[in-house]
C-alpha cells in the first residue's frame, strides 16, 4: 500500500500511532508480540490497519537517578528481542525506511525514549541511543529531571537549564523528534524557544476539554502547530474527561494507606514499587464512567480548530493505560475510530491525515531539520 495514496479508493487508511508502552509490557511479561493479551500485538495491528508504531522505551522515574539507564536498556532489549529480531516488525529510523517496510506489508516500528532521566544527564548517552536507532525522546515523564520540569511535579527549573537546551539542540541536529508530552508549560515554551525544528506532543489532549496538567493549553496547541508540529491524542479516559480523572484520583486516595503499607521495606526496589503502583492504577479505573470514541474525537476537533487539520493525529498510549474508551479497546479497533471520524463530518482525506499521514509528514520535517546526520 502506498501511504500517500489519497482517500476514496476504498483501501484502508495508513494508521501510524505516535505512542505506546508495549515495550514495557514485553519486558515485564512472558508474552510475545505475535499474539498477546495486551493492547497491541501483530494480530491486532493487522486487524486494525496499524502499519507504523512508535514504541516508547519508558522508564518509571522511580528508577532515577541511578538505575534509569539500565532499565532503559533492558526495555529496549525486550523490544529488539521480541519484536524486531523475529521480524514481527521492521525497526525504522527514517520515513523512507518506514515507507519501504509498509509497502512490503510489514509493521514499521520506531523507537523513542520516554523520560529524559534515562540519559542520566549525559549527551553522550543520548548519542549512543541515537546510534542504536532511537528516533525521538519525551523529555520528562511524571517527575522533573535535572534539566526540565514535568507538568505533574512542582516547578523547579521553570523552563530548561543550559544542559536542557543542549539536549534539545543535540536532538534537533541529529534528527530526533523532540517530544513535549508530560513536560510543564514553561518547559514546553522554553523548548520552542531553544530550537527551530518542529516539536511534538506525542500523547496529549486538550486542556480546554479536560482540565488536567498533562493536557495542552490552547496557547501551546497553537504554538506547536504554528511550528509544523504534531499533537497525538491520548486514549486514556482520565485525559479525555475530567470526571474520570477525578474518579481515579479519589480511588487512589482511598487506597493510599494500603499501598504505603505494602511498599514498606521495599523503598529501594523501583521494580516492585512500579508494579505496585500499576496494580492500584488498574484497580482505580474499575467502575469509572465510560468514555467513548466520540469523546476522544471532541479533542481531535478542538485541536484541529486551533492548529489546523494538519497537526493532529494519534498518540494512543496503548499498553500504558489501564482502561480505554469502551469502543476503542485495542489496536484492532482502529476501523471504529475511522468510522467515528467520518460520522463526525471528517472527509476521507482528513481521516487519513489524522490516522497517520500527519505524523508521517511531521517525522519528515524532523528529518529535514536534522543536519548532523
Ligand atoms: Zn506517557
Amino acid at each position: 500500500m502506498n501511504p500517500r495514496n489519497p482517500a476514496g479508493d476504498g483501501r484502508p487508511p495508513f494508521v501510524f500511532d505516535a505512542h505506546c508502552d508495549t515495550a514495557s509490557v514485553l519486558a515485564d511479561k512472558p508474552w510475545g508480540f505475535r499474539r498477546n493479551p495486551a493492547h497491541i500485538d501483530l494480530q491486532k495491528a493487522r486487524a486494525g490497519g496499524l502499519r507504523a508504531q512508535v514504541f516508547a522505551v519508558w522508564v518509571d522515574p522511580l528508577f532515577a537517578p541511578r538505575r534509569a539507564l539500565k532499565r532503559g536498556l533492558e526495555v529496549l532489549r525486550a523490544l529488539e528481542d521480541k519484536v524486531f529480531a523475529p521480524g514481527l516488525a521492521s525497526k525504522v529510523t527514517s520515513v523512507a525506511a518506514m515507507d519501504e517496510a509498509v509497502a512490503a506489508g510489514r509493521l514499521a516500528g520506531w523507537v523513542f525514549l520516554e523520560g529524559g532521566h534515562i540519559i542520566e544527564d549525559s549527551l553522550e548517552v543520548l548519542d549512543v541511543f541515537r546510534s542504536l536507532g532511537v528516533a525521538g525522546m519525551t523529555l520528562t515523564h511524571g517527575k522533573n529531571v535535572s534539566w526540565a520540569d514535568s507538568s505533574t511535579d512542582s516547578p523547579r527549573v521553570r523552563g530548561l537549564t543550559a544542559l536542557g537546551r543542549r539536549v534539545v539542540r543535540r536532538m534537533e541536529r541529529t534528527g530526533m523528534a523532540i517530544d513535549v508530552a508530560h513536560v510543564s508549560d514553561a518547559t514546553a515554551r522554553a523548548v520552542l524557544g531553544a530550537v527551530s525544528a518542529p516539536v511534538m506532543a506525542s500523547h496529549s489532549n486538550a486542556r480546554r476539554l479536560c482540565d488536567v496538567p498533562r493536557n495542552l493549553s490552547d496557547d501551546l496547541i497553537r504554538a506547536i502547530s504554528r511550528r509544523g508540529g504534531f499533537i497525538g491524542v491520548n486514549f486514556h479516559p482520565a485525559f479525555v474527561r475530567r470526571r474520570v480523572y477525578d474518579q481515579i484520583e479519589a480511588a487512589f486516595a482511598r487506597s493510599e494507606n494500603e499501598m504505603k503499607r505494602r511498599a514498606r521495606g521495599r523503598e529501594d526496589d523501583p521494580r516492585f514499587l512500579s508494579d505496585l503502583e500499576w496494580k492500584y492504577f488498574q484497580k482505580a479505573v474499575k467502575g469509572n464512567d465510560p468514555v467513548f470514541i466520540d469523546d476522544l474525537i471532541d479533542h481531535v476537533v478542538h485541536i484541529a480548530s486551533l492548529g489546523g487539520i494538519d497537526c493532529v493525529g494519534l498518540g494512543s498510549d496503548f499498553d500504558g493505560i489501564a482502561s480505554t474508551p469502551v469502543d476503542l479497546r485495542h489496536a484492532g479497533d482502529y476501523p471504529a475510530l475511522a468510522a467515528g471520524l467520518r460520522r463526525r463530518g471528517f472527509r476521507a482525506g482528513e481521516v487519513r491525515q489524522v490516522l497517520g499521514l500527519n505524523l508521517r509528514k511531521f517525522m519528515r520535517r524532523v528529518e529535514r531539520a536534522g543536519s548532523g546526520r
